[in-house]
């Protein structure tokens, strides 16, 4: 079974992101850069499968600038095989990478495309729809449990309530939850063997995508400030504030 796993490089979690002063984007000048968080969960999940036999093969693509390579020398020092970089400076849309993914499906044939279930830059959501529509393939996403079964996949996902678990025939494209496992750190002689893993450079052009923007974002802001809060002196005083602002 092989499987192919997207990662996307964004702006770290940890860092506090700046709207640029026109408003038309975050500010990306000498800003950390990582994995995103639900792509490591999708690279630690294939490498698992791996560990334990149920995997042959795990592919890891990004579709991004030349420094996405250390995006993909990650997973791989995390245990995936070989990379593949379609290399744009451009930002290129959920609709655009679908499109440049299902071309690579076609020839890499996977028997699951493996996704973060969003990128925590634009909080999109889209990718792994998208790509199975576009494959007509089955999805399970919001992978919060994963099990091979007889050609197939069990998947739970944490709905309102409750724990769904469906089954999707392969091949199929998953996306993952946070709580579907702890990404590992890579040790430093995974780091080393890395650095001799392939990664094949590509271009948007060689899968034929055209991949100019079909959004335009009216405004980027910042989110409104938070108020200081207030000590009160007793739980009457609480209740009297509250009745006062309405929330009661
Ligand atoms: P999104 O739909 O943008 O929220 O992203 C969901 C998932 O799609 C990410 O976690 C990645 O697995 C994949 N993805 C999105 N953009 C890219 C990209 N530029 N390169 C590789 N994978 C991507």
């Amino acid at each position: 079974m092989k499987i192919l796993i997207p990662v996307k490089r964004v702006v770290d979690a940890n860092v506090k992101v700046r709207v640029k002063p026109d408003k038309t984007s975050v500010d990306l000048a000498n800003v950390k850069m990582s994995m995103n968080p639900f792509c490591e969960i999708a690279v630690e999940e294939a490498v698992r499968l791996q560990e334990q036999g149920k995997a042959t093969e795990t592919v890891v693509v990004s579709v991004g600038p030349a420094q996405a390579q250390e995006t993909i020398r990650t997973a791989l020092a995390m245990g995936a095989d070989r990379g593949v970089l379609v290399q744009t400076d451009q930002a290129v849309e959920p609709l655009a990478v679908a499109k440049i993914l299902a071309k690579i499906v076609d020839e890499e044939k996977p028997d699951i495309v493996l996704l973060g279930k969003q990128a925590i830059d634009d909080d999109a959501n889209q990718t792994g729809q998208m790509l199975a529509a576009l494959l007509d393939w089955p999805q399970a996403a919001f992978a919060s449990k994963v099990e091979v079964k007889d050609g197939a996949l069990h998947v739970t996902r944490e709905i309102d309530g409750g724990l769904e678990t469906v089954e999707v025939k392969l091949p199929a494209v998953v996306t993952t939850d946070l709580r579907l496992n702890e990404p590992r750190y890579a040790s430093l002689p995974n780091i080393m063997k890395a650095k001799r893993k392939e990664i094949a450079m590509k271009a948007p052009g060689d899968y034929g995508v055209d991949i100019a923007p079909r959004l335009e974002v009216v405004k980027v802001a910042e989110p409104p400030k938070r108020e200081a809060g207030i000590k009160v002196e007793s739980v009457a005083d609480l209740v009297g504030k509250l009745k006062n602002a309405g929330v009661l």
